[in-house]
């Protein structure tokens, strides 16, 4: 099992079929778990997925269409009742908090779970945890809608081999990295010496939108994209005027912001008897990278950090 991967808990937009549930998406990353848009059933596909309450530290709803957010009672009263003792972060757009705070109190149970509400007013960082942060942008959908993206922090990867030839060890290592120079018999070694630059992991959530600035952003540079792909092209007209992507469009987002993997989901039930590896395959055409086509509870790594050389 990977320590960041995402658990693709339902993959279907607006009406759930006998092959995919209702969106929702847990993403494992290392000790977090970050659920996003729990739609109808997330309760349940969580048991077939093998995900448990506690392993939820974080909720981000992009909007409150009911496919993104009907989950969220059944999820909330499900902490509750097993008593999850840590604080759960819950990020949503502002303007609609108010619908937050029906779902959250929809039914009655005896609330344990500490939920910290983190409405999002606009763009840019809305959590800062150690291990990463979360972004935010707005997306274009016929209602308040944000995407968002993890950001790990840039580091550096200690070379072993350089330690060793200049005799750093033990102790003094993590004293290097926290010190930046370290003196050492009569020299004196610097961070830069015995380290390379590691660039940080970034993962984004793109759902119901249009084509805008907010999706490429959330997209830039991000090792896995998740992305709506409701229509293919045959229905881009419909894509537009309801305010979805087509794969294809999805393919572009990655492409022009130079991700790694591009996961599609949130498929119209249109697609349900067909063949839907031709939404994959107009995806493909726009993004030279690798594109998955996600079905419901898949578990799917985020790439290594180190690509094989080609
Ligand atoms: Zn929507």
């Amino acid at each position: 099992m990977s320590d960041r991967e995402l658990v693709v808990l339902g993959t279907a937009s607006q009406a759930p079929t006998r092959r995919r549930n209702h969106n929702g998406y847990l993403l494992r990353w290392d000790g977090a778990g970050v659920l996003f848009d729990p739609g109808e059933g997330t309760q349940r596909q969580m048991l077939f997925a093998g995900v448990t309450a506690s392993q939820i530290t974080h909720i981000c709803i992009t909007h409150f269409h009911g496919d993104h957010c009907l989950g969220l009672p059944g999820v909330l009263q499900r902490m509750s009742l097993d008593r999850v003792a840590h604080t759960v972060d819950a990020c949503y757009p502002a303007q609609n908090q108010e619908v937050f705070r029906r779902l959250r109190h929809a039914a009655l149970f005896h609330e344990v779970t500490n939920l910290a509400e983190r409405p999002v007013t606009g763009g840019g960082t809305v959590l800062k945890e150690s291990a990463f942060r979360v972004e935010a942008q707005p997306l274009s959908h016929s209602v308040p809608a944000i995407g968002y993206r993890l950001v790990e922090p840039d580091g550096r990867r200690m070379l072993p081999g350089r330690l060793a030839a200049l005799g750093v060890t033990g102790p003094d290592i993590g004293r290097l990295q926290r010190e930046g120079r370290l003196a050492t018999g009569d020299r004196l070694v610097s961070l830069d010496q015995v380290s390379e630059p590691r660039r940080g992991q970034r993962f984004a959530f793109i759902m119901d939108t249009r084509l805008c600035d907010g999706a490429f952003a959330l997209a830039d540079g991000a090792d896995m994209v998740v992305c709506e792909s409701t229509f293919a092209d045959t229905e881009a007209a419909l894509a537009r005027e309801y305010g979805h992507l087509t794969a294809r469009q999805a393919g572009r987002i990655a492409a022009e912001s130079r991700a790694r993997l591009l996961v599609l989901t949130h498929f119209s039930q249109r697609y349900e008897h067909g063949d839907s590896q031709h939404l994959a395959d107009e995806a493909a055409e726009a993004f030279g990278g690798q594109v998955v086509l996600a079905s419901d509870l898949d578990r799917i790594p985020v790439p290594s950090r180190h690509p094989p050389a080609a």
